[in-house]
């Protein structure tokens, strides 16, 4: 049974990111354990951040959804939890896959804010609202009630549509447009603050700059919210823009292209890259190639450049007609307008992630696929 649990837990941290661009709600992780009717268990169980993720993901109907967590410090040392649990959040802090405070605050509404994403959370929006005004629009908190498949979200306030691509508000725009630098050496957010001569700069648990959450305001000023240090203006960040891969109308994964981090996808790129291979059908698996088109971001264009055997096709404005469909062969690139979508085979679709509002799966695959059945059997039927 432990290891069953763990197998979810690996499967639950794959799910979660502090990075502003692919984080679809934000929740506090010491909130969501203790919701104890959804599954009738223990006073705290990590299992249902699994439940309220896999939630998520069926409301917004796409595969591989991520959620921003913000973990108050005492949850880790929090004896309602077993003690693999506890181990396991401290190394997701560590590993700054979720983001560590010490005490909440208004933490997790700043972070909705400043990245324009929903709140999954059961405090109602009159308890927010002095502070923040924001929390009474349609669909900015989302409630996880009961179901029969499971919890279902449920928006206090509007029919509860969360949108393909979040809009941050305009300090979290300015907020984001510049790397930080945290004086705290372990920073595991804001560790090497972009500075490539920094020590720490290659350390495999720092976020990269261009990932980096946004940071807290302390009377107006940038700070670190895990350490509260002033952070230091490390300059410029990189533009991003966020893509997905749709395949047969399934939207399988987000990902980020930015100025400085081209991309290539394909069956399994050399290298790192957009690995397609495991949604693809036999023949898509021998017409894509390993590495089958590079994107690239300068300045506000993002661009697609053909690496493949059998040439890549561009869709102008997602146009279904075959006579408008262009060939790339081997090479070379053209600039992608903003509905342009990029096609690797038939049905094998990439594009700007704000294209496709529907992710288009009712029942994406679960991350509590490996949980002991004792963990969930309020869902058994
Ligand atoms: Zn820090």
């Amino acid at each position: 049974m432990r290891f069953e649990v763990s197998k979810v837990l690996d499967a639950i941290e794959g799910r979660l990111t502090t990075d502003p661009a692919l984080a679809r709600a934000v929740l506090d992780l010491s909130e969501v354990v203790r919701w104890a009717d959804l599954d009738g268990g223990r006073p705290a169980s990590m299992l249902r951040l699994g439940l309220i993720i896999d939630a998520l993901g069926r409301h917004v109907a796409e595969e591989n959804v991520p959620v921003y967590a913000v973990v108050p410090r005492s949850l880790l040392s929090d004896a309602d939890l077993t003690s693999n649990e506890r181990m396991v959040v401290r190394r997701w802090a560590d590993d700054g896959v979720v983001e560590v405070v010490p005490q909440l605050g208004d933490r997790v509404l700043e972070v909705a804010e400043l990245l324009g994403l929903p709140v999954l959370t059961r405090t109602r929006a009159e308890q927010f609202r002095d502070r923040s005004p924001w929390v009474e629009e349609p669909g900015r908190l989302l409630a996880a009630v009961p179901g029969a498949g499971g919890p279902v979200l449920v928006a206090r306030i509007g029919r509860g549509e969360v949108p393909a691509v979040a809009e941050p508000s305009p300090v979290g725009r300015k907020l984001l447009s510049r790397v930080w630098g945290c004086p705290e050496s372990t920073c595991a957010a804001y560790g090497s603050g972009g500075d490539p001569d920094s020590p720490f700069a290659d350390m495999r648990k720092t976020t990269s700059p261009v990932s980096q959450p946004p940071p807290t305001l302390l009377a107006g000023v940038p700070t670190c919210p895990r350490h509260g240090s002033r952070l230091r203006d490390a300059g410029p960040r990189p533009a991003v823009e966020v893509l997905s891969v749709r395949i047969d109308g399934v939207v399988r994964k987000r990902f980020v292209v930015s100025t400085e981090q081209p991309v290539v996808v394909g069956r399994a790129p050399e290298g790192g890259g957009v690995m397609l291979g495991q949604w693809l059908t036999d023949d898509a698996r021998k017409w894509i190639s390993r590495g089958h088109v590079r994107l690239a971001l300068r300045g506000p264009e993002l661009s697609a450049q053909d690496v493949s055997t059998n040439g890549t096709g561009i869709r102008p404005d997602g146009s279904l007609n075959d006579d408008e469909r262009v060939t790339l062969s081997r090479d070379e690139t053209r600039a992608l307008g903003p509905n342009d979508v990029v096609e690797l085979y038939a049905n094998v679709h990439v594009g700007r992630a704000k294209l496709w509002h529907n992710g288009g799966v009712s029942q994406p695959h679960s991350v509590m696929a490996e949980a002991p059945t004792m963990a969930i059997r309020k869902f058994e039927r």
